[in-house]
């Protein structure tokens, strides 16, 4: 069960966490028309801070702009509101979860005669793919669900929508016993997996699919800066899934789930079956980084 906080911005207003509901008729519970964004909040020695807030607002915007939805409100006062629901929660460390969507009036596919709501809700979330994954990797499972083509969901927008996709993909891997689903994009190549990008690393190059039907990931942003600034070479470059299974190492990046290693792919051990040096140093670079212990991206937090 998630757990609850005291309050959910809705429209413009905070109300208690039992109170925050919607009608059964709203349009996008029927036709998954919304988008949201997965923000984290970090304690910090000098106070929490949420990490790449502009980053993830933007991000929101464009997912309404590519979906063709006018959002009620500014930029400028949703990004307010996100750090006043963080505050007025009272929490250290916090997973933000903004989300649109197109509410009650018409039904019909048509969306357009119908209000734009928006809520903000935070609440405690801790490693999303487990502890012992984000220490030790997790195993991966090829879907037999292909990621979207990029001209039949739009892949840069965070659409509810498109999670449909992802839902079965994570349903079918854990029913075989695996942590996560890797999907492959309609030509094959490895695309992500059901809520994070995906890199390798081969003779300490790391290599991460371009930003065809991938989500533009914002961890996968920070990470791919983070090892440029360290010197580490980084390519955009597709690649197949037997040169996953033959890197030196793999992991994973999301807001969710944070960095977290990949130990094996359909039953084949990546590398020795166990986090990589290089996988190890990115990561304990990345919780610098959201700390506020890395001087040089500092600028990526915002203070609460
Ligand atoms: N791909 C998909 C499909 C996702 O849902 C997410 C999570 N937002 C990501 C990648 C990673 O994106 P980010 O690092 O911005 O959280």
């Amino acid at each position: 069960m998630v757990e609850e906080s005291k309050y959910i911005w809705m429209n413009g207003e905070l109300v208690p966490w039992q109170d925050a509901k919607v009608h059964i008729l709203t349009h996008a519970l029927h036709y998954g028309l919304g988008a949201f964004e997965g923000i984290r909040c970090y304690k910090t020695p000098t106070g929490s801070a949420i990490f790449r807030l502009h980053e993830h607002n933007t991000r929101f915007f464009n997912s309404a702009l590519i979906a063709g939805a006018k959002l009620p409100y500014s930029k400028e006062e949703i990004a307010q509101a996100i750090i006043e629901t963080v505050r007025l929660n009272e929490l250290e460390e916090c997973y933000i979860r903004p989300l649109w969507y197109v509410g009650y009036g018409e039904m019909g596919i048509n969306f357009k005669n119908n209000p734009i709501d928006i809520s903000i809700a935070v609440w405690p979330w801790g490693a999303y793919l487990g502890d012992e994954g984000l220490q030790n990797g997790i195993r991966l499972k090829v879907s037999s669900l292909t990621r979207h083509h990029v001209n039949i969901s739009m892949t840069k927008a965070k659409i509810c929508g498109n999670y449909a996709n992802s839902q079965l993909a994570k349903a079918e891997a854990l029913d075989l016993g695996y942590d996560e689903a890797l999907m492959l994009d309609e030509s094959g190549f490895v695309a992500e997996c059901t809520g994070e990008n995906v890199f390798v690393v081969r003779d300490s190059i790391i290599k991460t699919p371009p930003l065809t039907s991938i989500l533009e990931g914002i961890t996968r942003d920070s990470v791919m800066k983070i090892a440029m600034d360290q010197g580490i070479h980084v390519r955009e470059e597709l690649f197949t899934r037997d040169q996953l299974y033959t890197s030196d190492e793999a992991f994973l990046t999301g807001t969710a789930a944070e960095l977290t290693p990949i130990k094996e792919v359909d039953n084949r051990l990546v590398g020795e079956g166990k986090p990589g040096p290089t996988t190890k140093e990115l990561q304990k670079l990345f919780f610098e980084v959201v700390q506020g212990e890395y001087p040089k991206f500092k600028g990526w937090l915002t203070y609460i």
